[in-house]
């Protein structure tokens, strides 16, 4: 069943073109989920820089507050000595005012102990005044070194914030105390949890201390050292506040400080594009995580052109293979079709081979009789030459019989040639035959086979030959040709008054030489409205029986076939055939 295995073919060749269109719209997608990526993280990274900068101007704005401060002579002279209640007031009023000027969150005054003789925030509950922060790193630092930076929890008002300190001095330069400005970050994490974006702020120890949504904040990014745990309880940096590690993982990583990550956030486990930015100056490090969004459009236009892609590939394959096989059937039917013609081109050569030899045979055995004749007359004189010798030799004439014999021999010799030469000329001569030969002789046989009709019918013949002639061709096909000539000339002069045939071969002036080969008569021409059809096939005007119409036909043939050409013309009172070959050299 030939059409059901060839829908099985077309169902497996749609399954395949099918299943390679689902996978390059596969490949494509996870192509423009890749680029989507890289694309998305690249934004991030962007934004997160814009946030860095926010942040660090933020803090560069109160950097220089506390140094003012510190050489502010008022509060200079209030830690020179024990502080008394109305300077503390003073010490109060003061800082709340600039620290309402200035913005800040609050605004302190510690003396060299660590204890805060004034704040601005001395009405609150919350106050600092009287508390001593000893303890806190950014008080040790700013003492050794004149300033100090921290980021705590505020252990009297539990509110986180970055501490900046300044040392203050006498005039010698002895440590007095310290004025602490700190801040609140507040305003920036109302500003940034606007934003889809999650916002996270990391110290150096990799511990989230502040966070644009809830659940993420105090969150160790890092593996946590005991010594860094102890240090955290000595200075009591995030005080009351429960650290909890945050698990993730790394999917892929873009960069050292670009990666997409599995974390398991408050939420449950998701995965986010998650770029880092290090903050030098303060040694923190600001994160900004990132939901991943492939836009479902853009899949789906990715999809459809690597299936496009897939498609239009698989018909520039099919159109090609089409075009290959339609080359191939033309080159093929081409080739059959030269094939085709060689084998009729032979054909047709045998075809006129036959012919050649037909007309020739016909010729033959319309001649016969006369030859008949010719070869009968010689053997009736014979046998009376025989008579005669034995007459002789019964006298004992023995000279005489000799004698007698040489005309018998003669004889003798002149059948045996002409017999030999009609075996040679009814044989079947190889068609494309190319020897070189003599026309004089060729016209010599031909004369010699058409002797006994000319004598016959008392033909007057004048012989104009140059020998020899060299041509090359067919000896045999030439003296077709010849006897054709001839015996037309002779058919047309049958009733003539006068019979006169005229054979010559001449040189032809030109180059390369030729050789012209003319056969007149007195046969009256050939009639002005036949001369275009004589050399057609079987164009005759002799009664039926008598002619085929193939002579002429023929002779055009074999002539051309030799390289050379036959024309006809009328002069005098007959017409004059000529045939013209190109000469061969002398040797
Ligand atoms: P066929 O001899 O059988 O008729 P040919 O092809 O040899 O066929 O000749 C064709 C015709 O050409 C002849 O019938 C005759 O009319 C004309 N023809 C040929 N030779 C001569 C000639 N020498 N004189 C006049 N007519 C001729």
């Amino acid at each position: 069943m030939p059409s059901i295995s060839r829908l099985a073919h077309l169902s497996i060749y749609a399954l395949l073109i099918l299943i390679g269109a689902l996978l390059a719209a596969g490949i494509a997608v996870r192509q423009a989920e890749r680029h989507a990526l890289v694309d998305d993280a690249a934004r991030a990274g962007g934004q997160l820089m814009l946030y860095g900068n926010t942040l660090h101007t933020l803090i560069e704005r109160y950097r220089a507050l506390p140094a003012v401060l510190a050489l502010d002579p008022q509060l200079r002279s209030a830690l020179s000595g024990p502080v008394s209640l109305s300077t503390q007031d003073a010490l109060n009023f003061k800082l709340e005012k600039i620290n309402s000027a200035a913005q800040s969150s609050t605004l302190e005054l510690l003396d060299r102990s660590g204890l805060a003789v004034g704040a601005s925030n001395w009405r609150l509950p919350s106050s600092y005044v009287g508390h001593n922060y000893g303890f806190r790193p950014y008080f040790l630092q700013t003492k050794a070194e004149g300033v100090g930076r921290f980021y705590a929890v505020g252990v009297t008002s539990g509110i986180p914030g970055y501490f900046l300190s300044n040392a203050v001095t006498n005039d010698a330069g002895d440590f007095l105390g310290a004025i602490v400005v700190k801040l609140e970050f507040p305003d920036l994490e109302r500003e940034w949890g606007q934003g889809d974006d999650l916002l996270l702020l990391s110290d150096a120890k990799g511990i989230v201390f502040i966070a644009n949504q809830p659940g993420w904040r105090y969150r160790e990014l890092l593996p946590i050292s005991a010594a860094d745990r102890a240090e955290l309880a000595a200075t009591r940096q995030y005080d009351k506040q429960p650290l909890s590690p945050l698990k993730s993982q790394t999917i892929r990583e873009f960069s050292k400080t670009s990666h997409l990550s599995r974390i398991e956030g408050p939420q449950g486990a998701a995965d986010y594009l998650w770029e880092s930015l290090p903050l030098a100056a303060e040694g923190w490090t600001l994160h900004l995580l990132r939901k991943p969004q492939a836009l479902a459009e853009d899949t789906r236009n990715a999809a459809l052109a690597g299936a496009g892609t897939w498609l239009t590939l698989v018909f520039l394959g099919l159109f090609l293979y089409q075009r290959w096989r339609l080359a191939r059937v033309h080159r093929r039917s081409r080739e059959e079709l030269e094939q085709l013609v060689q084998e009729r081109t032979r054909d047709l050569r045998t075809a006129q081979d036959g012919l050649v030899q037909s007309a020739k045979l016909a010729a033959l055995g319309q001649m016969s009789a006369a030859l008949a004749h010719e070869i009968n007359q010689p053997l009736t004189t014979q046998r009376m030459q025989l008579a005669s010798l034995r007459l002789l030799l019964d006298h004992g004439r023995i000279d005489d019989a000799y004698r007698a014999l040489g005309p018998l021999d003669q004889q003798l010799t002149r059948m045996a040639a002409l017999t030999g030469h009609l075996k040679t000329f009814a044989r079947k001569s190889p068609s494309g035959l190319r020897e070189r030969l003599d026309l004089a002789a060729v016209v010599d046989q031909a004369l010699l086979l058409l002797d006994p009709r000319l004598r016959h019918e008392k033909v007057s013949c004048v012989l104009h030959l140059i020998r020899p002639a060299f041509v090359r061709g067919d000896a045999i096909r030439l003296e077709q040709v010849l006897i054709n000539l001839l015996r037309n000339a002779l058919d047309a002069m049958r009733d003539a008054p006068l019979k006169r045939l005229e054979v010559s071969l001449e040189p032809e002036p030109n180059s390369p030489p030729l050789w012209r080969l003319s056969v007149g008569d007195t046969g009256g021409g050939i009639a002005q409205e036949h001369m275009t059809n004589i050399f057609d096939p079987f164009f005759t005007t002799k009664p039926v029986g008598d002619g085929l119409g193939l002579g002429l036909a023929v002779s055009y043939a074999i002539v051309h076939e030799s390289g050379g050409t036959l024309t006809a013309e009328n002069y005098s009172d007959g017409a004059r055939f000529s045939l013209v070959l190109p000469a061969e050299p002398e040797v």
